[in-house]
């Protein structure tokens, strides 16, 4: 293990004005009943207590990016020749995000392979993406409790999971234990001064301690490769799916929330002669979302719509790769549905279904 290190509460403004110099630097800040991430302002001190309201996606994936401008312009010797001048954004500047969430740093996974080619030779790579994510780094705060929505452990995390944070920071009375776990992480954290053994102790009763706040995985241990089956097995039953989206509004709340989903759209916004192409968020949630140019749409309906969110999150995303869902169980898409649709009961409900064909 790493050696940990401590910070005093009451120093966090002062270290991050520090890595301010170097980075770009987002933390969780109080913006009427939400705790979102801003470009943090020097000398604040990070919203620590509420858990963030959104996840931290937007840091690596932007909710409208601009890929590029472009210019035409007319060309005085010939009629109606134009020249097309396309100009690319500057690269991304390094970026911390302080106070993300174990399960968010996890949701990056989801990301990675699909725009990373998936892996396969030929397959495209969103160079965008990559160097935003190669750019950032995650000081992850543990979690102390788990929240009734939380179910990280269904998906193989934990409210103070290691995995894809660069540092972990646990709050202990009046400071944060940083653990360094790559590279980056340790460059963040070498110039903090050594934690005691009483302080790295208290951090590990509290890992402990947050562990024993989360309900217990039903019918545990889980078997990613029976959800998969038992959802994929619902594909063909319109019954199912009309029943469990009986009452969603279509508002893509789930999905803009969700620090796993990563569908775009393209658009170019042009204004006279110049603009820009944007790439932004969408929702597979919307009717609009599967609109084919022959006018044909094949999921006008919102219960093929909701069947394909959590047939991809839980069968046909984890068939591709690897067996990982393509959900980190952080619960935001249940605490902030107007309509209560639950996904844990979806599932629940398809392996239900699946033991009573049996
Ligand atoms: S947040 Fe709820 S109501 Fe809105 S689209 Fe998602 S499931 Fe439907
Ligand atoms: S599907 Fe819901 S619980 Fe899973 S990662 Fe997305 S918002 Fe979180």
């Amino acid at each position: 293990m790493a050696t940990l290190r401590y910070l005093p509460l009451a120093q966090v403004p002062q270290w991050l004005d520090g890595l301010a110099k170097s980075y770009t630097v987002f933390a969780p800040a109080r913006e009427g009943s939400a705790v979102v991430y801003r470009p943090r302002a020097e000398g604040s001190m990070p919203e620590l207590t509420a858990r963030p309201t959104e996840s931290a996606k937007h840091v690596v994936f932007p909710r409208a990016h601009e890929l590029f401008s472009f210019t035409y312009k007319a060309d005085p010797a010939v009629v109606g020749k134009r020249d097309l001048t396309l100009t690319q954004p500057q690269d991304p500047t390094p970026t911390v995000v302080f106070g993300a969430l174990s399960c968010d740093a996890r949701g990056f996974f989801a990301f990675d392979p699909v725009y990373d080619g998936c892996g396969t030779k030929g397959l495209a790579k969103d160079v965008y993406y990559l160097k935003r994510r190669q750019n950032t780094a995650l000081v992850v705060l543990a979690c102390r409790t788990a929240l009734a929505t939380c179910f990280c452990n269904w998906t193989g995390g934990s409210p103070a999971s290691r995995e894809g944070a660069d540092v972990l920071a646990t709050l202990v009375n009046d400071g944060l234990v940083m653990e360094a776990l790559t590279p980056k992480g340790e460059e963040l954290v070498s110039g903090l001064a050594e934690a005691g053994a009483e302080q790295g102790a208290a951090a590990e009763a509290s890992h402990t301690a947050a562990e024993a706040t989360m309900a217990p995985v039903p019918g545990a241990p889980l078997d990613p490769k029976a959800i998969a089956d038992a959802v994929l097995a619902r594909f063909d039953d319109a019954t199912f799916w009309q029943a469990e989206s009986a009452g969603c509004l279509a508002c893509g709340a789930c999905t803009y929330l969700c620090p796993t989903c990563y569908c775009f759209n393209i658009t170019d916004e042009s204004n006279g002669i110049s603009g820009v192409r944007l790439r932004s968020w969408d929702t597979c949630m919307a009717s609009l979302f599967t609109l084919e140019a022959s006018g044909h749409n094949p999921r006008t309906a919102k219960a093929n719509r909701l069947k394909n969110r959590v047939g991809h999150k839980f069968s046909y995303y984890p068939s591709l790769h690897g067996g990982r869902f393509s959900c980190c169980g952080c619960g935001r898409c249940i605490k902030s549905c107007p309509s209560s649709v639950d996904i844990r009961r979806i599932v629940q409900n398809a392996l239900a279904a699946a033991n009573v064909k049996e």
